[in-house]
């Protein structure tokens, strides 16, 4: 019943959200000369012992963008004007003023350790997973580890032997178009091809929870892991620590709102998070636009009752996925998920475009799809 509700939905608004990203070029055609088009989603059953696979699940007919994360960045930073960003400094607080019309940011220039204040009528925290902004807020908000890490890394295959590439492209015939993943038992892999001769690739592994420094759940790996790694993957890699939280009650408080990571942290199965993160940013502007300076907190409501219930359901999602995909055992769930005797139910579950309100588009956002 409940994916019949969400088919019907998604045949209504079926939208490709890239528009956005593009609404906010020069060029809008630009963000193609950087990204691959990515039609075709695929999960593979893996039997490590008897070195086979097979498909549990395919979608065909998807419209996803793969980028390689600093292309995109470049490409949405370049547009915009240099004057608006103040490099080298490190936020550490914020207070609101009694009135309640300004709120007062403290930060450190990391160059010269000099304390600098700046007054404004919004702080807008997109400062991430580990959000100083989202602390100051809620001192006691603590991270969900998931119980895995991933290995990650970019291959360049450009200036690599062409054997390894053959074998690849072997093994995932439809690279360059889908997006790859293989379940194996308590891991998973993703494989997927970037623009400019690139593979992006991701192996989760179950694990204790590693000790974070700094501000980062990006893991400095030792020369024992690498050489493990390299004895089992033959790649260049690094660690990411998993985690994610509980939706939050709240992602506004008075002249401050969370965005992205910081309001909402996510595992990555769904392919949700950097999506998520540029429709807040969409939402929050078109919010902003509508009702003015003069009535903030209405544009902020609008943008948190828009927002949340999406990406709250959508973090969920994720989670479950990630505990399937790693065989870890699940709230609800009897046994854990065995990707050698996937149900039809489970194979249907964890394709990408059953990831819930997945292309419910906001009316806030009309302008955009109209002009595009
Ligand atoms: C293993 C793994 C795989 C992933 N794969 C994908 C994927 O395939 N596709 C996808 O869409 N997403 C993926 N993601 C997630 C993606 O990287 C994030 O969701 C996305 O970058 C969130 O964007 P953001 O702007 O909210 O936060 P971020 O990109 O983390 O940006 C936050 C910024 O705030 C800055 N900052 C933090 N604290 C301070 C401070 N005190 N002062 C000043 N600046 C500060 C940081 O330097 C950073 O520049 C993956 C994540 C992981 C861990």
């Amino acid at each position: 019943m409940a994916i019949a509700h969400q088919r019907r939905q998604r045949k209504q608004v079926r939208r490709d959200f890239t528009k956005i990203v593009q609404s906010w070029l020069h060029e809008p055609e630009l963000l193609y000369n950087n990204t691959l088009p990515v039609t075709i989603t695929e999960n593979l059953a893996t039997d490590g012992e008897k070195k086979i696979s097979w498909v549990i699940g395919r979608e065909e007919g998807a419209k996803y963008l793969t980028a390689y994360w600093a292309d995109l960045h470049g490409l949405i930073y370049n547009t915009l004007p240099p004057e608006i960003f103040l490099w080298g400094h490190q936020y550490l607080s914020f207070c609101i003023s009694e009135d309640k019309l300004t709120v007062k940011v403290r930060a450190k220039d990391l160059e010269t350790d000099e304390i600098i204040e700046i007054v404004g009528d919004l702080l807008v925290g997109a400062d991430g997973i580990l959000s100083s902004i989202g602390r100051s807020i809620l001192p006691d908000f603590k991270l969900r580890y998931t119980g895995y890490c991933a290995w990650r890394g970019v291959f360049n295959f450009s200036e690599n032997d062409s054997e390894t590439i053959l074998g690849i492209r072997k093994s995932y015939p439809d690279i360059g178009k889908c997006l790859y993943t293989n379940i194996g038992s308590g891991s998973h892999i993703v494989v997927t091809e970037l623009k400019k001769e690139k593979f992006n690739w991701g192996w989760y592994v179950n694990q204790p929870e590693p000790e974070l420094k700094g501000n980062t759940t990006s893991v400095k790996v030792s020369s024992d892991m690498i050489e493990e790694l390299h004895q089992r993957a033959e790649q260049d890699p690094f660690l990411n620590a998993i985690y994610d939280c509980d939706p939050l009650e709240k992602i506004i408080w008075d002249r401050v709102v969370l965005t992205g990571d910081a309001a909402h942290p996510t595992t990555p199965h769904s392919a949700r998070s950097t999506n998520m993160a540029i429709i807040d940013a969409a939402v929050l502007g078109k919010c902003l636009e509508k009702w003015g300076p003069d009535h903030l907190y209405s544009a902020l409501e609008e943008y948190e009752s828009i927002r949340k219930p999406v990406t709250s359901a959508q973090v969920l999602h994720s989670r479950r996925l990630g505990q399937m995909k790693q065989g870890l055992s699940i709230p609800g769930r009897e046994r854990p998920f065995d990707p050698k005797t996937a149900s039809l139910e489970d194979s249907v579950f964890i394709l990408n475009k059953n990831v819930p309100l997945f292309d419910v588009v906001p009316p806030i956002l009309d302008s955009i799809f109209r002009s595009a």
